[in-house]
C-alpha cells in the first residue's frame, strides 16, 4: 500500500489559495523534494501533512488510514516525524541525552505511561546515534557540536519515534557544501534501509536533483511540474518559470551557488 496519498487538497488564507488541488503520493524508502518559489505553498502543504493546519478541503491518508483534521500529536503517534532544530534549553546536554529524551517520549505516546523511564533508554539512543554517523561525539554536549552534527542529532531525534513518514523542512539549510551532500546521502541510505519515506522542501537544486528520487514543483499553490530530477530538469515550462535562474548561474561561470531563493 503506498505509504502517503495527498488528494486534491485545498487551502486558502483570505483570498489568497496557498495549496490548490494538490496531489502526490510518497512510497515507503523514497525521497520526495517540494520545491517552488517563495509563497508557491510549500510550508502550506506539509503543515498539512503534519497537522498544524487544517486544509479546507482534500484528503491525507497515510497507510490507508485518514490523517486529516487530526492534531499533530495524534498524526506524530499515526507515524508522521518531523525534525525540529534542538531547543536552546538542550544543548547543554550530550547528544545521548537528547535522543534518550525523545525515545521516552514516544514510548510515553504509545504506552501512556512513562513506563520504560527507568531503563532510561541509553542503548536505543546510542544505536541511533551509531545510524546518523555520530558514535564518537555521542557524550558531548550537542552546543559543542559542529552545525551539521547538530543536524545529525536532530535526525536521530525525529527516528527516535520511528516515523513511517519524515517531514523535513530545508535539513541541509545553513550547511556547508561539502556537509549537505553528506546529510543527503545518509537520509537517503535511512531512509531505504528502514523503509522510512521522506517529503521534504529545499532550497538547495544540487541537494534536490542529486538525491530526490522524485520531484515535485510548486508554483503559486499548484503543482506545475513532477517527475524524477532528470525529468523536471528538462520541463521547459520549469526550466522557465523557475530553474531558470539556476540553470542560468550555473552556466554564467558562477561558483554554482544558484538556486537559493
Ligand atoms: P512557501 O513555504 O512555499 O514559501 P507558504 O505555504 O508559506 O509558501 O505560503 C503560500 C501562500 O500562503 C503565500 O502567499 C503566503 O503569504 C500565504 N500564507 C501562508 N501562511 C499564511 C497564514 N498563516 N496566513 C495568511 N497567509 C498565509
Ligand atoms: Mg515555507
Amino acid at each position: 500500500m503506498t505509504l502517503l496519498v495527498v488528494k486534491n487538497l485545498h487551502k486558502a488564507f483570505g483570498g489568497v489559495a496557498a495549496a490548490r488541488d494538490i496531489s502526490f503520493e510518497v512510497e515507503r524508502g523514497e525521497l520526495v523534494a517540494l520545491i517552488g518559489p517563495n509563497g508557491a505553498g510549500k510550508s502550506t502543504t506539509f503543515n498539512i501533512v503534519g497537522g498544524q493546519l487544517a486544509p479546507d478541503r482534500g484528503a491525507v491518508e497515510l497507510d490507508g488510514v485518514s490523517i486529516v483534521h487530526k492534531p499533530p500529536r495524534a498524526i506524530w503517534r499515526l507515524g508522521v516525524g518531523r525534525t525540529f532544530q534542538i531547543a536552546q534549553t538542550f544543548v547543554s546536554m550530550t547528544a545521548t541525552e537528547n535522543v534518550q529524551m525523545a525515545l521516552q517520549s514516544a514510548a510515553t505516546a504509545t504506552f501512556g505511561l512513562w513506563r520504560s523511564a527507568h531503563a532510561l533508554k541509553r542503548d536505543e539512543a546510542v544505536a541511533l546515534l551509531d545510524l546518523v554517523g555520530l558514535a564518537d561525539s555521542r557524550d558531548r554536549s550537542v552546543g559543542t557540536l559542529a552545525y551539521g552534527d547538530i543536524k545529525r542529532v536532530e535526525l536521530a531525534i525525529a527516528l527516535a519515534g520511528a516515523p513511517k513518514l519524515l517531514l523535513m523542512d530545508e535539513p541541509t539549510a545553513g550547511m556547508a557544501r561539502g556537509e549537505r551532500g553528506k546529510l543527503m546521502q545518509l537520509i537517503v541510505s535511512l531512509a531505504r534501509q528502514r523503509g522510512v519515506g521522506v517529503l521534504f522542501t529545499e532550497h538547495d537544486m544540487d541537494a534536490v536533483f542529486a538525491h530526490a528520487s522524485r520531484v515535485l514543483v510548486l508554483v503559486r499553490g499548484e503543482i506545475v511540474a513532477r517527475g524524477t530530477p532528470a525529468e523536471v530538469q528538462a520541463d521547459p515550462l520549469v526550466r522557465r518559470m523557475y530553474l531558470g535562474t539556476y540553470v542560468g548561474a550555473r552556466t554564467a561561470g558562477g561558483d554554482g551557488a544558484g538556486g537559493g531563493a
